[in-house]
C-alpha cells in the first residue's frame, strides 16, 4: 500500500517563469482555503514540507472524504522534473527525428535493459545537470535531447512546474482546469500514481 499521488504539471513553462507562475498558484490556493499557507511535514517530495490541506480543500476533488493520512500536502515542483505516473519505467518511447517506436518492456512488462541502454543518464543528465540528456537512436542513429522524445501513453513530462498533491482524492476536472487558466492558459498534463 503505496501514497497515492496526483501531479498537475504545466508542459508550457519556462525555466523563466516556472517560479512565478508557481507562486501565482499557490497564492490562489491558500487564499481559497484549499491549501494551508504555512509549510509543515506532510508529503514525500523534496525536502518532505509542503501545503497541507486548507479548510475549504473539498472544493478541488470529486469525493471530499477527510483527508487524514500522514502525506496529505501539496508540493510544488519549479525548476527541471521529470513527471511520471508511477515508480515503474516507460513501456515505449518514440523518436523525435524519425518516429520510430522503441520498445522499452518485454510482454510481462519488464524494462528491456539492452532497449534501455541509450537512454541510461539522460534523465539524470537532463534533470540534475541542467543538460540535454542526448540519447542516440538505435533506429536512425541520430542524437536529440531526451525531453524531446515521445512515450508509449505519455508517461513521462519534462517539465519545470508541477503541482503534485499526495493521498487527496481525485482532483476535479475543473479544479485542474481552472490551475491551467492561472498558468495563463498554458496546456496542462495529469499524472497519478503510487509511490
Ligand atoms: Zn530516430
Amino acid at each position: 500500500m503505496g501514497d497515492y499521488f496526483q501531479s498537475v504539471v504545466d508542459l508550457d513553462a519556462t525555466e523563466r517563469d516556472a517560479q512565478e507562475l508557481g507562486a501565482r498558484v499557490l497564492d490562489w490556493l491558500i487564499a481559497e482555503g484549499i491549501v494551508a499557507a504555512e509549510r509543515t511535514d506532510c508529503v514525500l517530495d523534496g525536502d518532505g514540507y509542503g501545503h497541507a490541506p486548507g479548510p475549504h480543500f473539498a472544493k478541488a476533488v470529486e469525493d471530499p472524504e477527510p483527508v487524514d493520512l500522514w502525506t496529505n500536502g501539496l508540493y510544488v515542483h519549479t525548476g527541471r522534473t521529470v513527471f511520471g505516473s508511477d515508480s515503474a519505467d516507460a513501456t515505449g518511447a518514440v523518436c523525435p527525428l524519425c518516429r520510430a517506436g522503441i520498445r522499452l518492456a518485454d510482454e510481462q512488462w519488464e524494462p528491456i535493459a539492452e532497449a534501455w541502454r541509450p537512454f541510461r543518464g539522460a534523465f539524470h543528465d537532463w534533470a540534475e545537470n541542467g543538460g540535454d540528456g542526448i540519447v542516440q537512436c538505435p533506429s536512425c542513429a541520430r542524437p536529440s535531447g531526451i525531453a524531446t522524445w515521445g512515450w508509449e501513453d505519455d508517461y513521462y513530462a519534462f517539465g519545470q512546474l508541477g503541482f503534485t498533491f499526495w493521498g487527496w482524492a481525485e482532483l476535479t476536472f475543473e479544479f485542474t482546469r481552472e490551475i491551467g487558466r492561472r498558468l495563463g492558459g498554458h496546456r496542462t498534463a495529469v499524472f497519478s500514481g503510487k509511490m
